[in-house]
């Protein structure tokens, strides 16, 4: 008589690639963060936004955003060819669809940087993406790297703090949040959650963040731990 291994047979592994997205408030060093990740993973493919703001210095067009203007912004909207877009400090922001769904269909990971309203879209017309909250190591370092960059005026400065008060609450409604301690750890603990392997430095993330939001009030059951294999529960 054949053994049967009822409950231990396992889970063929999801290979399919997901779509990440890593938001969180500005400032917090999200776009330092796709900077290294472009240097030092190629292997993972970052969406290129359009965006209705002028570039800043050192900013290429079709490399860092595509630089449009507004009746262009319009057009994309219009034509559905934005993923999700969203208005940040006066300026409109979105990612081209096409690109992306491409990447995704040729089984490339595909990581998208962008604002919670945005993520928010994601989330609600790609269920299996995979949400990623950037937090700083505290209100008052991300206060101190948002005034310290001194490329803003000072009321576009004031509506971003505004804006980044109001996503650190949002935190609870994202998968995973990493705290931003280096760049170099947040892009390996990334890269980790890109090719799902479990990495046990992500538990160092989430308690912070966890102890002093109380209880997760997220969407039930999107949430992943990454416990290591011996912390699991059998
Ligand atoms: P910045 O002007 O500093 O480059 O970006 C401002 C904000 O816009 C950041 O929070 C950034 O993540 C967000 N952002 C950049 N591209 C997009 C996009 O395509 N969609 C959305 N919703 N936000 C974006």
């Amino acid at each position: 008589m054949a053994a049967t291994f009822r409950g231990t047979t396992p889970e063929p592994p999801d290979v399919r690639p997901r779509l990440t997205v890593l938001s969180g408030p500005s400032g917090v060093g999200k776009s330092t963060v796709v900077a290294h990740m472009r240097k030092e993973h190629p292997e993972v493919w970052l969406s290129v936004s359009a965006t209705t703001r002028r570039p800043r210095p050192g900013e290429r067009h079709g490399v860092h955003y595509f630089f449009v203007t507004d009746d262009e912004m319009d057009k994309l909207i219009a034509n559905g060819e934005l993923l999700e877009w969203a208005e940040f400090a006066g300026n409109r922001y979105g990612t081209p669809r096409a690109a992306v769904l491409e990447r995704l269909e040729n089984g490339e990971p595909v990581l998208l940087e962008i604002d919670l309203q945005g993520a928010r879209q994601v989330r609600a017309s790609m269920s299996d993406a995979q949400l990623v909250f950037l937090a700083p190591p505290s209100w008052e370092e991300l206060v101190r790297r948002l005034t310290g960059r001194g490329t803003e005026p000072a009321e576009v400065l004031e509506r971003r703090l505004a804006t980044a008060r109001e996503e650190l609450a949002a935190a609870a409604e994202f998968e995973v949040t990493l705290v931003n301690t280096s760049v170099q750890d947040v892009c390996r603990q990334l890269v980790a959650l890109i090719e799902n392997c479990d990495d046990r430095s992500l538990n160092f993330a989430l308690p912070v963040w966890k102890a002093e939001r109380g209880r997760h009030s997220g969407p039930p059951g999107r949430r992943r731990h990454h416990q290591p294999a011996d912390r699991r529960a059998p």
